[in-house]
């Protein structure tokens, strides 16, 4: 099994040197061109224009830039052509080692915080890595431990966006599958995915006689108006002289928020507070959502990508995933209906057995008894969280 974390790195072209920048274009092209052949070679079964594409990269590309169209390489990039409707986009991945290997296609000099980008010929492309993008890629790394992962960049331009070049540093890690906890002995952590784009996070454990609950934070994505005054404030700041680039490039971000990005860091947030919770203990995590296949848009999309980015990140850090949808309408103890009840803050559930709690943590409770597992000693909305 397989999971891997990005860090990704936006360079202006204007700002590239000149000289370097065309070096860079023209390989994009050759390579496009002969990516393209192989590709639909490969796809029609015609095994000598595969051969032709093959001999135009050995003689116009770098050889360090032709790994991916070398099958036994890990960076071989046409493993499910057949399956592929259109060619994917990742247009180009170089291999990235340390400085011992300079010679491979890029590298970073940690001396001058540069991610060096070689170009054939003797030359190269020399990127700034800013110094905090340096720390939580080691970081990253660090997570892992003793685990090494493997190191891939990954360029994009595409020549309708001429005016920015993406760099991706791409980290990854081979681990076996984790097997399925005891449920008496592992860290359980329930994210529940329903409650208006945002996630309701359990973190418990079996604690002789009762289910012991650590704590349940809600995480919510900032609100789109708040984001676009945000931006319109940095916009004006920029107008007005004040730190020009910096603003401009932060209202941009501002406006460029994507669930995407929200969702992947909190659910790395989610995983490294269980981690701690878990100290060494094996982890369960099961993330809860309504079934897929009776959402539309957007919501849809966000939970389609928010359990891609979860199953990635288990297969990161090591830990065991389940993705089963729980009740919040029926009562876990004596399957009976529940009743809804508003108070200031909360929608609270309460069933005729005596059972009560907060609407986002039932399913918890429905997953808990599912375990085999005796449900907490207190209902959750009471439960006393942190810092609050
Ligand atoms: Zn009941």
């Amino acid at each position: 099994m397989e999971g891997f974390r990005v860090l990704t790195l936006r360079y202006r072209t204007n700002e590239l040197p000149p000289e370097a920048f065309e070096r860079l274009k023209e390989l994009f092209e050759k390579y496009r061109a002969i990516a393209s052949l192989y590709f639909w070679a490969l796809q029609n079964g015609k095994k000598d224009v595969a051969e032709l594409a093959l001999r135009r990269a050995e003689e116009e590309l770098p050889y360090y830039w032709r790994l991916v169209f070398d099958s036994r390489s890990p960076l071989y990039l046409f493993n499910e052509v057949k399956e592929m409707p259109r060619p994917r986009k990742h247009v180009l991945k170089l291999p990235l080692v340390t400085a011992l290997h300079y010679h491979s296609g890029a590298y970073i000099d940690e001396d001058k915080s540069e991610l060096v980008v070689r170009l054939g010929g003797g030359q190269r492309l020399e990127l700034p890595v800013p110094e905090r993008a340096l720390k939580r890629l080691k970081e990253k790394e660090s997570e892992v431990t003793p685990l090494k992962p493997s190191k891939t960049v990954r360029i994009q331009w595409r020549p309708e966006r001429t005016q920015m070049l993406k760099v991706q540093i791409v980290l990854r890690v081979e681990r076996p599958r984790p097997p399925r906890p005891d449920p008496r002995e592992a860290l359980l952590v329930f994210i529940d995915a329903n409650s208006r784009y945002g996630f309701a996070v359990v973190f418990a454990a079996y604690d002789s006689q009762y289910v012991k609950v650590y704590e349940t934070p809600k995480f919510r994505p900032p609100s789109r108006g708040k984001r676009m005054r945000e931006s319109a404030k940095r916009k004006s700041a920029a107008s007005h002289g004040v730190k020009t680039n910096i603003n401009f490039a932060l209202a941009r971000l501002t406006e460029e928020f994507d669930s995407r990005g929200w969702v992947e860091a909190t659910i790395a947030q989610i995983l490294k507070k269980a981690l701690i919770y878990a100290e060494g203990r094996s982890i369960w995590v099961n993330f809860d959502s309504p079934p897929i296949h009776i959402l539309r848009g957007r919501l849809r999309q966000t939970l389609l990508s928010a359990r891609r980015i979860l199953e990635n990140l288990c297969r990161w850090y090591g830990i065991y995933a389940t993705f089963r949808c729980y009740s919040s309408h029926h009562c876990p103890i004596c399957e009976g209906r529940l009743e809804e009840h508003m108070t200031r803050r909360t929608r609270i559930m309460r069933c005729r057995c005596g059972f009560a709690d907060d609407r986002d943590f039932v399913p918890f409770h429905r997953w808990i008894t599912s375990l085999g597992l005796p449900l907490p000693k207190w209902p959750l909305y009471s439960h006393p969280r942190d810092g609050q």
